[in-house]
Order: C-alpha cells, then sequence, then structure tokens
C-alpha cells in the first residue's frame, strides 16, 4: 500500500535494527529508510547465538521469508544434555537451532540492501538532537544513546554472577549444559554448535566462586587457559577464542515509557533478557514485527503508531522477560541445585523458567518424562 513518504533514521545495525529496515522497506519502499551502524559490515561481538524452536515458529507466522532465507544456516538440535558432575541427562524433544551472530547480521544486511534501505557502516552516532527524521529508531543495544538522549525512563540492575562469552572450533552433539566443580567452587559452561566446525562456549560462576579464581586481576590469556583446562573434557582438546572476552554481570534492563516524541527504543536498547532462555535475538525480531505493524494499524501517524506498539506489545514482553528472570534467578542459586542429586537437577533446572507444568515436561520430553515418573519424580499420566 502506497502511504506518506517518511523519512526513518534507524540507530544501530544488530538484528533490531536491520530486521526494522527490512520490514518497513518492504511495506513502504517509497520510505527513506537510514541505517548507522558504528562498526565495520564484518565486525561484531560474540559468536553464536540460538534461537528455539517456539521463536522460529512465532516469526515464521509472521514472517516466513525471512526465515526460509536464515533456515539453510541454522544447526538444529532436539535434545539438551545436562552434564551434573555425577551423570550425563539428556532431555529430549526440546529444540534449538543455533547460527553465527556475523552470519545472521549478514543475511539481514542483503535483505535491507535489496530493499533499498541505505545502510552506512563504520557511523556512530554521537547526539540524536542532529538528526533529521520523521522516526528515530533506537535499536543502538544495551548502552543506548537514544534511550539516553531522547528522555526515556529506564532502570539497569545487574545479576551477581560473572559470566564470558567464548567461541571454539569444535561442534557439540546437543545444547549442552555443563556443571562442574572446580577448586575455587562450582562453575557452569553454556555449550552449543552455531556453524560447521565451531561453537559457543559461555562460562559462569558465581561472584564468590569469581572472587576465589582472582581471574579479575589477572589478563584474558591467563584465564582463558585456565577456563581450558577445567573444561577439557568437554572441549576435548579444542581451544577457546576470545572476541572482546571479559567476564560480565547480566544486565537487567526496563524502560517505563518506551517512545517519547518520534523516538522509539527496540531490542536490548529497551530490554534484555537473559542468554540461558536465548531469547534476545527473537525478542529483538518480535519488537519490530510489534512496531512495525501498529504503524501501519495507525497509517504510519507515529504518535498514535508509537502509543499503539508500547500498549500491544508491552504484556506479551513481560510474560517472556519474567520467564528470563526465573531461569536467570536458577543459576544465580545453581551452587545449592548441586547438592540435589543428578535427575532432581535436572527437573529443577528444566522447571527454572516457571513455564513448564510438569505435564507438559511429559509431553515434550517423553523419554525423560518417564525417566522421572520412574524415579517418582514426577506423577505418570499428567494430562
Ligand atoms: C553472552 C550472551 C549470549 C547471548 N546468547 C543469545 C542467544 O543464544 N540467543 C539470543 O537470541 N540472544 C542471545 N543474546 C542476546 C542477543 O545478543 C541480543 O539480545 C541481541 O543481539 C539484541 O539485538 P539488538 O539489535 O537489539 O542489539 P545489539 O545486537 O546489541 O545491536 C546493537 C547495534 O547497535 C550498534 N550501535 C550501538 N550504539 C551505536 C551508535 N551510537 N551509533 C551507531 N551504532 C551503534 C552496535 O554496534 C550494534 O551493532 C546473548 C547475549 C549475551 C550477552
Amino acid at each position: 500500500m502506497k502511504g506518506p513518504e517518511l523519512k526513518i533514521i534507524i540507530i544501530g545495525g544488530g538484528p533490531a535494527g536491520l530486521y526494522a529496515s527490512i520490514l518497513i522497506k518492504r511495506y513502504q519502499p517509497q520510505f527513506d529508510v537510514q541505517v548507522f551502524e558504528q562498526n565495520p559490515n564484518d565486525a561484531t561481538f560474540g559468536f553464536g547465538v540460538v534461537l528455539s524452536d517456539d521463536a522460529l515458529n512465532f516469526l515464521e507466522r509472521d514472517d516466513s521469508e525471512t526465515v526460509q532465507h536464515i533456515k539453510p544456516h541454522l544447526k538444529t538440535w532436539n535434545s539438551i544434555e545436562i552434564v551434573h558432575p555425577e551423570e550425563k541427562i539428556v532431555i529430549d524433544g526440546i529444540t534449538f537451532s543455533g547460527i553465527g551472530r556475523l552470519t545472521l547480521l549478514k543475511l539481514l544486511q542483503e535483505q535491507a540492501l535489496a530493499l533499498g534501505v541505505d545502510l552506512s557502516f563504520d557511523r556512530r552516532v554521537e547526539d540524536i538532537s542532529n538528526l533529521h527524521a520523521d522516526l528515530i529508531i533506537g535499536a543502538d543495544g544495551l548502552n543506548s544513546i537514544v534511550r539516553s538522549q531522547c528522555g526515556i525512563d529506564f532502570n539497569i540492575d545487574y545479576q551477581s554472577n560473572r559470566f564470558i562469552w567464548y567461541g571454539t572450533d569444535k561442534e557439540f552433539d546437543y545444547l549442552t549444559q555443563t556443571f562442574i566443580e572446580t577448586e575455587f567452587g562450582p562453575m557452569t559452561a553454556h555449550h552449543y554448535t552455531y556453524a560447521d566446525g565451531y561453537g559457543t562456549f559461555i562460562i559462569e560462576m558465581s561472584e564468590r566462586v569469581f572472587t576465589n579464581t582472582n581471574w579479575n586481576h589477572s589478563d584474558e590469556r591467563h584465564y582463558r587457559e585456565a577456563c581450558e583446562n577445567i573444561f577439557a573434557e568437554s572441549l576435548k582438546g579444542a581451544s577457546l577464542i576470545a572476541n572482546n572476552s571479559i567476564w560480565r554481570q547480566f544486565p537487567n534492563l526496563e524502560c517505563t515509557n518506551w517512545f517519547n516524541g518520534n523516538c522509539v527504543v527496540i531490542g536490548d536498547a529497551l530490554h534484555t533478557a537473559h542468554f540461558s532462555i536465548g531469547s534476545g535475538t527473537r525478542l529483538a525480531m518480535e519488537d519490530v514485527i510489534a512496531l512495525v505493524s501498529s504503524l501501519s494499524e495507525n497509517d504510519w501517524n507515529i504518535g498514535t503508531g508509537l502509543k499503539a506498539f508500547q500498549s500491544k506489545r508491552q504484556p506479551v514482553l513481560e510474560k517472556l522477560v519474567q520467564a528470563a528472570r526465573n531461569s536467570a534467578e536458577w543459576y544465580e542459586q545453581f551452587d545449592r541445585f548441586l547438592q540435589l542429586p543428578p535427575w532432581e537437577f535436572a527437573l529443577s533446572y528444566i522447571r527454572r523458567a516457571g513455564r513448564l507444568s510438569d505435564s507438559k515436561i511429559q509431553q515434550l520430553s517423553p523419554e525423560f518424562g518417564r525417566a522421572l515418573v520412574e524415579r517418582n519424580l514426577l506423577e505418570g499420566d499428567l494430562k
């Protein structure tokens, strides 16, 4: 449908910004859509991200074109493996797909360019008051300048656990959660394949254990080698690959108002969701779908469209963010849960986000469910 000619500036060429440019240009080809990204087009932090089956189904429902574009590049597994110090347990029936972050960005860049989006790399925006547009979309991640310069009220608090994001030149059979006891205390690694021959390897531990390691006072190479030794069994001789890898505490970000005037924030600039439920990218892309449909339904009237965006999206988002918070809280206490025997531990793991009832666990993961029933940890035949 041909609508008004609008100029839209998007700050940030991550998944949220690129995807916003694609959807806007797809439905309103006459709009002038510009994306400013501070990095070169082939630079990114991190390695691979995971998308749950649920996430892909949601995306497919709204935009099968993009899902079909990325599908050939996904690595998919149908189970999670929990490596408890005493036993390995496979939780069947839970499907996740991994993709390299850079691959995902390249695919989105290709789509955006084909639609005529004006993409500028190596262009950091410092001051949004110099920008002139009908709509400014802040897709500029956690440290968003759009959020701080356009009058959005927000709050950030931090999980106490420490984590670091590494890659590795090794594939894994499943999305694996390895929990181990070390001389410093318990540590965990979230690891999965995201491309042929490559995996993501995120290491996490409590603040107490981190203090015991003293790694805050050592150089990156020292703690990388120490982590390679600690997780040698999982890595099977492969090395950890650093890319801006530093010890961080996961930030929980919430915004009170999502827009002000003609500025709106989406993706990590608007909210965060702990990586243990693999939802950050999904949430960013779903924000875009909700934003573009709210604006379209309001004939691209920016004021009413942005209001509709927040009221439509906020209740849905809050549920997922709460699930991610629950999961993050479980990880904050995994030292304590490790005292449980392996199957009790695996059950507590799968229940951690508070979204799976006992009957749903049995439905999703029949073999795991049966094994829990045999051990009297779940009642059989729950409907
Ligand atoms: C350890 C870890 C693991 C994760 N694992 C997963 C996972 O498995 N699955 C998943 O879905 N998500 C995962 N995430 C989350 C995911 O990376 C983010 O939620 C997702 O990238 C959000 O996309 P975004 O586009 O909103 O923000 P970002 O990806 O942060 O992109 C923001 C972009 O804006 C650019 N930018 C910032 N400021 C400016 C400026 N002033 N001018 C110009 N450009 C600017 C940045 O360079 C960047 O390219 C993980 C996050 C972490 C930390």
